[in-house]
């Protein structure tokens, strides 16, 4: 209360007293003085209202009963009633503690005689400063009111409020939290009063810490009086400020928390309710602006973020645009009725027409009538499925010229329009074509060849079986025995004539696999690999003891069938033991193995031979493909590995070799079981 006193008189320096035409009467105190200013009458009220002794006043100089300030103010007003005869009257502090108001008039009375009237109106004069008070928040309420309405900066807005408060409030701190939601916790935003190291040491509260986390807590606002003289924790931060009066309150909005705001004081040790209810009001407006000012900077983030996508959409549509312009494939836009409505410059090209002449043109004015899927039929599978597509299709360009094209088309890519991506395959339709001519020619041609050698090997080998018959007869009769000349002579003569058919049936077969390749699968039966094996090894037995070979077969064999054709099965195995042996050193070996791996077996022909050069490996599949070996006169026809690797594409197996010049070589074959 002493302290909104104060601040009535700090507005009321130099006017401690005032003019008044009104008054209302509550004790009287009544003095009545001569022209030379002696008392002649003092009741015992005004006696009481002025705190004079009891001791007997008449014929006292009236001054003589006032202290020294009243007696300078009253003196003027007596005087001028004296001299003019007139009223006069004014108010006047007569003390502070506890406040009393006295209002003094003065007024000439009988016989020259002057009257002195001293009303008690502290009561009236306090309801009045009551009055003034009020204004005097709402009038900061409605500056700050006004003031809040135009601020967009918090710091700004807080301490021009916080310096309007301060004279009124005897304020020395504000400290504004606000609600961080992502930590849970206060952050100081702004403040007033405190050095920048101070204001670290608090720049986070978890809510419940000191007075600002606790009020954060509750949602209710607190106030701490006398701060001095309590002992709680929560107040040690205000106490090492010196703060003796502290108010918080909550910012909340729409039920939440935003923030605290609060004011303290160190000259002061407690708030009056009306200054308490000023902080709550003036923190309810600083709620709405800090609110406000949220939504604007969230509206302005937003407004920044919508121009950054902005930018960043332009950006992205640029980018479509240079690929659009720069696709080397032709992209038209169509609208619902076919029309044209965009095209790159690929398009334009492909369809011989500039840019400009191409907008607004209906799609159907380029296709040729030869489509054998007429354009309609395009269009209504583009409306219905969505998508459509031609590997080739006729178009006419307006020189009269045709192009062949392939194209995709999409519906609706945005709203109402249609996409069409499509290249021009003219050229390599040509080409295409001129291949397919080509193959024609060369297979014509092979037929021929196959054709021909096939009729040549069997028109050859129905003489050269008579030869080597009648040639047998002559070298085994004992009747009519030939000399030893003639012997080594016919000889010779049936050895090569039986190399010559060997080579006959060699190329019958390659003619046989290459003319009915689909017939591959029409003999196969089921195989055990073992027996076949077996089989295989009997036929090249007398080899490999001419050369005193060893063909061994690998123990614990997996017994394993396979689907396949028994006749190229077992010529793959003979071949491959032929030239195992036939390739090997007198006294070598032969190992034979196999092994299941998933669907397939791997079958292994390891020999001790002279062995096949790295670069050579690949080439001895090739059809007469021999290698010249100077120190060793193998003979042979280059066609053996060819029908082996030809029956093994025939069952969809593989075959290759793993090899070391002098050491030997690993031929294996893989097949589907
Ligand atoms: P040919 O044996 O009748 O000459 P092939 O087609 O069977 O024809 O073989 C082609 C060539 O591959 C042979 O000339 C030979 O040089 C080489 N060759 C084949 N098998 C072996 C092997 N086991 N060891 C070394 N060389 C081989």
């Amino acid at each position: 209360m002493n302290n909104y006193i104060k601040v009535v008189q700090a507005e009321k320096t130099n006017s401690k007293f005032k003019k008044t035409n009104s008054f209302s009467c509550h004790s009287n105190g009544y003095i009545q003085f001569e022209g030379n200013k002696r008392i002649s009458f003092i009741n015992e009220e005004a006696m009481e209202l002025l705190k004079l002794d009891a001791c007997p006043l008449q014929g006292q100089h009236i001054f003589s009963i006032f202290h020294f300030e009243l007696t300078s103010i009253i003196e003027t007003h007596i005087d001028s009633v004296i001299k003019e005869s007139r009223f006069e009257q004014f108010d006047f502090m007569f003390s502070e503690l506890p406040v009393q108001w006295l209002r003094f008039m003065i007024f000439p009375s009988l016989a020259g005689e002057y009257t002195l009237m001293i009303l008690d109106i502290t009561e009236e004069y306090i309801k009045k400063e009551r009055i003034s008070e009020t204004q005097e928040i709402n009038s900061i309420i409605n500056e700050t009111a006004m003031k809040l309405n135009k601020t967009e900066q918090p710091k700004e807005l807080l301490d021009s409020l916080f310096h309007r408060l301060s004279s009124s409030l005897d304020l020395d701190f504000y400290f504004n939290y606000l609600w961080n939601k992502k930590d849970e916790k206060l952050h100081l935003m702004n403040y007033y009063g405190i050095s920048e190291t101070a204001a670290d040491r608090m720049r986070v509260l978890a809510k419940g810490e000191a007075v600002c986390g606790f009020v954060a807590s509750k949602l209710t606002p607190e106030v701490v009086e006398h701060v001095d003289k309590l002992d709680d924790r929560r107040v040690d931060l205000l106490k090492s400020f010196g703060i003796k009066a502290y108010a918080c309150e909550p910012l909340i909005s729409y039920g939440k928390l935003v923030g605290t705001l609060s004011f303290g004081s160190k000259k002061r040790a407690s708030f009056t309710q009306e200054e308490l209810d000023l902080i709550h009001t003036i923190s309810q407006q600083v709620t709405l602006v800090l609110n406000k000012i949220r939504i604007v900077e969230e509206m302005t983030h937003n407004t920044n973020s919508l121009q950054k996508a902005n930018i960043h959409l332009m950006q992205n549509e640029q980018k479509l645009r240079d690929i659009f312009e720069g696709a080397q494939v032709g992209i038209i836009i169509l609208d619902n009725e076919g029309n044209i409505e965009d095209t790159n410059p690929a398009a334009c090209s492909i369809l011989g027409i500039t840019e400009e002449e191409c907008r607004s043109l209906k799609v159907e004015k380029f296709v040729s009538d030869s489509n054998q899927t007429p354009l309609e039929e395009h269009w209504s599978n583009l409306l219905s499925l969505g998508k459509t597509h031609s590997d080739e299709y006729m178009i006419n360009r307006p020189d009269n010229t045709e192009r062949i094209i392939s194209f995709t088309a999409s519906k609706d890519i945005y709203q109402g329009h249609h996409l069409i991506i499509f290249h021009d395959i003219t050229l390599q339709k040509s080409i295409e074509q001129s291949l397919i001519n080509e193959k024609n020619v060369a297979e014509k041609s092979n037929r021929t060849k196959t054709n021909f050698m096939a009729m040549i090997s069997h028109e050859l080998r129905t003489p050269l079986n008579s030869i080597i018959g009648f040639a047998q007869i002559l070298y085994d009769d004992k009747k009519d025995p030939l000399t030893a000349k003639q012997e080594y002579r016919l000889g010779k003569i049936l050895y090569s004539s039986k190399h010559l058919l060997q080579l006959i049936n060699n190329i019958l077969e390659l003619v046989r696999i290459d003319s009915k390749p689909d017939m591959a699968d029409d003999n196969n039966k089921t195989v055990n690999v073992k027996d076949a094996i077996h089989d295989c090894m009997q036929l090249v037995k007398n080899n490999a003891l001419d050369k005193k070979i060893m063909i061994l077969v690998e123990e614990n064999l997996e017994d394993v069938t396979i689907l396949v054709d028994p006749i190229r099965f077992q010529q793959v195995v003979v071949n491959l033991l032929a030239n195992a042996i036939k390739y090997n050193k007198v006294e070598g070996s032969v190992s034979l193995y196999w092994r299941v791996t998933g669907h397939y077996l791997a079958l292994f022909v390891k020999d001790t031979g002279i062995g096949i050069p790295k670069e050579l490996q690949e080439k001895i599949f090739e059809p007469f493909y021999r290698i010249f070996h100077a120190d060793f006169n193998i003979e042979g026809t280059g066609i053996g590995l060819t029908l082996v690797k030809q029956n093994v594409l025939e069952m969809k197996g593989t075959v290759g070799v793993c090899s070391r010049e002098h050491e030997g070589s690993t031929f294996w074959v893989k097949i589907p079981i």
